[in-house]
């Protein structure tokens, strides 16, 4: 039997890169997986994709700074699958590059606002689904940034900081009710999102030379990481970050 088998996942952003690539595995590993993102036909085009697979999926459309938008995720959910054992919070944002003393308060609420707030209500708001089933599961997706800052990235790198210490905080609560939480950390992954750390020439060199294993990584290499952080392979694990960097330095 495929091991997320019975299993329902929420996987937030995930009509294109690293979430994408996540809702796929926990489908191809036997979930019933809600995709979601922010538009309407970024949506439509994730679900078709998945489902011309042959894989289990219900797409809605949520922009998770919206509470209604979050409220309807999971009611379209649970009117759809019945239940939600897993949540995986993926959504980012980071609209300026520059230093963390240079962040305008706007930028810096913004950043804030979707990379850790939405995540924590999201984890608050899952709760109550979590709860009815036993060994649920929550995954945040984190950064190496929040590890060890990138110069350009300041305030999102400090945003990932916090979710690490969401991460831990959280399993602690939840540990006594069978809840694991935990997150990933991924280095350089090719996407949208990390395409100015890698399009030109001397970014993609910059890039390779922080990196030992000499390349970026895919998105396909952080599903299997998901996949096994909320599997039963994980029973005992709960407050971790896998970090997931081609060797990037996160910690001794
Ligand atoms: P990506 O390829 O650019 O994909 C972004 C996805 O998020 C899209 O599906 C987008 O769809 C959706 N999205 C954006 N803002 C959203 C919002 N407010 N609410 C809901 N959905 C939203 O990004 P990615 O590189 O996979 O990044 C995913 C996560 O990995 C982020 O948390 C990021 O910080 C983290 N990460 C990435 C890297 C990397 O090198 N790529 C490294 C470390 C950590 P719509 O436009 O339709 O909303």
């Amino acid at each position: 039997m495929k091991r997320l088998h019975g299993k329902v996942a929420i996987v937030t952003a995930s009509t294109d890169g690293i979430g994408f690539s996540i809702a796929k595995r926990l489908a191809e590993d036997g979930a019933n997986v809600v995709v979601s993102s922010r538009k309407q036909s970024n949506v439509d085009a994730a679900v078709d994709k998945l489902k011309k697979l042959n894989l289990e999926v219900l797409g809605v459309k949520c922009h998770v700074g919206l509470s209604e938008e979050r409220k309807a995720l999971f009611e379209q959910t649970i009117q759809k699958y019945g239940k939600l054992n897993i949540l995986v919070s993926n959504a980012a944002s980071n609209p300026a590059v520059g230093g963390v003393l240079e962040c305008e308060e706007s930028v810096w609420d913004k950043i804030f606002d979707v990379n850790v707030k939405a995540a924590y209500l999201l984890a608050k708001e899952s709760l109550p689904h979590l709860r009815k089933s036993k060994g649920s599961n929550i995954v945040f997706v984190s950064s190496i940034a929040g590890y060890d800052p990138f110069e350009l990235l300041g305030t999102y790198s400090v945003s990932k900081t916090a979710l690490i210490g969401l991460t831990k905080a959280a399993a602690k609560e939840l540990a006594p009710e069978g809840i694991r939480v935990n997150c990933i950390a991924p280095g350089i992954i090719r996407t949208k999102f990390s395409k100015p750390l890698y399009e030109s020439e001397s970014a993609h060199d910059e890039a390779l030379s922080r990196i030992p294993m000499g390349r970026l990584g895919e998105s396909d290499e952080m599903a299997g990481v998901a996949s096994f952080l909320v599997s039963e392979d994980a029973s005992y694990i709960t407050g971790e970050a896998i970090v997931a960097s081609g060797g990037m330095t996160s910690r001794l």
